[in-house]
């Protein structure tokens, strides 16, 4: 009975005056939506307008990217309760920030915990690459970033797993929904495995990697994903909008 998520990750796209008209292209029509958790993640410097213009709705507002280190001598970084302040969510642990900004499972862990220790829900990104696809290594890849990412966290109160396979972001290649099944499958074992079977099934494990209007429906169905982290389809009002649409459709 998990609650299914739609979360827009809108990577570094949108100005402020652009978020701004993308929010209220698609505010109403999220509105109308019922039994679907809603979250918008723009960029840090449009945390601020989004939540203004999302304040009194169902609409929840994410980061995509935090630091750890509590406060200081750290230019240019965000620490957990400057993001507490703005929003409800944050997204750790892309695959962006682990190829481009060389983010470990350890600082990765880090972030979690950080993230929890101010409130936050974390929606920790995993997911293997195309030559470890290709060379089997799916389980082990996985397993050991979802292993990794929770060292040492007795009992993640709110947390939200999201897997992404990197070959199929960005590249209008989504895993079939059966692969994305069975790999959120093994993640959700992997957390059994950590915590117990209750947490296990409570916690949320969304699916990302070019998901869009057309094929949100058949992965949604599945019974392990639990929704979507979506990217360039996010950016466009009335995709976004019908994807959350077929979330409120599924029956599971
Ligand atoms: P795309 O939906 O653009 O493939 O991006 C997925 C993603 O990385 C969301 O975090």
């Amino acid at each position: 009975m998990r609650t299914l998520m739609m979360a827009g990750n809108w990577k570094m796209n949108t100005t402020p005056s652009e978020a701004s008209t993308l929010v209220k292209e698609m505010r109403q029509g999220l509105e109308q939506i019922k039994g679907v958790d809603k979250v918008l993640c723009p960029p840090f410097v449009s945390l601020v307008v989004v939540r203004e213009l999302v304040q009194n709705t169902s609409i929840k507002v994410g980061a995509q990217n935090m630091y750890f280190e509590p406060k200081g001598a750290f230019t240019g970084e965000t620490a957990p309760d400057m993001l507490a302040e703005l929003c409800d969510y944050v997204i750790l642990g892309h695959s962006e920030r682990r190829q481009y900004f060389s983010e470990t499972d350890e600082i990765v862990n880090k972030k979690v915990k950080a993230a929890l220790g101010v409130g936050l829900t974390p929606i920790m990104c995993v997911g293997e690459r195309l030559e470890e696809n290709e060379a089997g290594k799916t389980v082990e890849v996985v397993t050991r970033q979802v292993k990794g990412g929770l060292r040492d966290i007795e009992m993640p109160v709110s947390m939200i797993i999201a897997y992404e396979p990197v070959w199929a972001i960005g590249t209008g290649k989504a895993a079939t929904s059966e692969e994305a099944n069975d790999t959120i499958g093994v993640i959700r074992r992997t957390v059994a495995e950590l915590y117990g079977n209750k947490t296990a099934d409570e916690m949320r494990v969304l699916y990302g990697g070019s998901m869009n209007a057309a094929n949100a429906t058949e992965l949604l169905q599945k019974p392990e994903i639990d929704g979507g982290l979506i990217g360039g389809a996010s950016l466009k009002a009335a995709e976004f909008v019908s994807m959350v649409e077929q979330a409120a459709a599924v029956k599971k």
